[in-house]
């Protein structure tokens, strides 16, 4: 081995697998076969001149674990790889890598196009954050594009999506709003949580920043919290680099160990809960009292054939409508004895949510309505159980 313990491969050009093991590990003097975890905060200097290198930038060493540190670079560096971005930066949630993808390009005067499904912390920072800070916002029906030219203005700075949407799970061409925007002279932010690195690469769909929350899949255990910016070395050091290291929401080592650990069993994973996922969104349609499923594997999704083109699997998550209204879903859901209530997704222990009175209870109605969020809706993050065992779960729940 090199006197680093690195590979010996260029693994950029090797399969996502393959990153998800390797990828991005450093080692120390002692060859250690597990990524180490650097829980330290502050780094020591052989002499004064060697701080003052590091300082001045000319020894790009590591100074103080708000800025960097070994276990979050290793995790920083696996996620870059993983999904083609020239850099990356992890935060210490999904929502802090969202603020910062957005509050990084902006300042007072500028404008921002949202699609108004966006997870409900997402469409605050949008509708209420920016607007305080003097950046107006407008949301559009992100499955319309011509909604999107429409909105774009001359001080539009940045477009947002999600896609798949949550809850619903509504397709959006990722590759059609991304041109919108550079025709408008902005820029494009895909918040691919839903989709996960595996099944949807949007920087090679043409957006310019993807943010994940490492909280869902990538960790995929339930454990600890974390997120995740990438985007091209240019795009991440003018706009996200110093908000990060100035203010702070920083990845714990601890966390990014965590993540890195899931990172290796990512592609496992989740192609398992998709197969499953498929399987049981066909069962759920064949159900009593099930009046719609909505999964985008399925060929009646209304954008199937854009999934199809978009994403390489239907993901892990399903929603489907119960009969009865609130009424109905309740006693669904209080039936399931596999399934747990929860508001989570992407763990291994499927998860059931009703998004009414949950994840999105503080839309008003009329924003639940326009989105689809249903007083029967249920949304279904699909675990890592046997999919025979669901099936049976969710058939039991609907004989009631
Ligand atoms: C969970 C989630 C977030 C926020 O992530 P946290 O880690 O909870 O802060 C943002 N966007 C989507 C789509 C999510 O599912």
């Amino acid at each position: 081995m090199p006197p680093d313990h690195q590979p010996r491969l260029d693994l950029a050009a090797l399969h996502a697998d393959t990153q998800l093991v390797h990828g991005g590990t450093t080692r120390s003097s002692f060859g250690e076969m597990s990524e180490a975890l650097f829980l330290t905060q502050g780094f020591a200097y052989d002499t004064m001149e060697a701080a003052e290198a590091r300082f001045d930038g000319s020894d790009p060493g590591f100074i103080y674990s708000r800025f960097s540190n070994p276990t979050v670079a290793m995790f920083e560096q696996r996620m870059a790889m993983l999904e083609g971005a020239e850099a990356a930066r992890a935060t210490a949630s999904g929502m802090a890598a969202v603020t910062a993808a957005l509050m990084g390009q902006v300042r007072a005067g500028d404008h921002v196009v949202a699609a108004k499904a966006l997870f409900g912390s997402c469409r605050y920072v949008v509708e209420d954050l920016l607007p305080r800070f003097g950046v107006e916002s407008t949301l559009v029906d992100g499955t319309d594009l011509a909604q999107w030219r429409a909105a774009a203005r001359p001080n539009t700075k940045t477009f947002l999506l999600e896609s798949p949407t949550n809850p619903t799970l509504e397709i959006i061409d990722v590759e059609a709003v991304a041109d919108i925007a550079h025709r408008a002279g902005a820029t494009l932010v895909v918040d691919n949580v839903l989709a996960t690195p595996m099944h949807q690469k949007p920087l090679r769909l043409g957006a310019d920043c993807v943010v994940y929350s490492a909280t869902k899949h990538i960790d995929g255990q339930g454990r600890c919290l974390g997120g995740v910016i990438l985007g091209s070395a240019s795009f991440i050091n003018d706009n996200i680099h110093n908000l990060l290291r100035q203010t702070g929401p920083a990845l714990s080592p601890f966390n990014a160990w965590v993540l890195l650990k899931g990172l290796e069993t990512l592609g496992l994973r989740v192609e398992r809960q998709a197969r499953t996922a498929a399987r049981l969104a066909d069962a759920l349609a064949r159900l009593p009292g099930i009046s719609r499923v909505l999964y985008p594997g399925r060929p009646d999704h209304p954008q199937h054939a854009l999934a199809q083109r978009q994403m390489a699997s239907g993901g892990t998550m399903i929603a489907f409508e119960v009969e009865g209204g609130k009424a109905g879903a309740f006693a669904f859901g209080n039936r399931l004895r596999l399934v747990r209530i929860s508001n989570n997704l992407g763990d291994a222990k499927s998860i059931v949510t009703h998004p009414a009175t949950t994840t999105h209870q503080r839309l008003t109605l009329e924003a639940r309505s326009e989105l689809g969020i249903t007083p029967g809706l249920l949304r279904l993050s699909v675990g890592l159980e046997h999919a025979e065992d669901l099936i049976s779960d969710f058939t039991q729940a609907a004989r009631g």
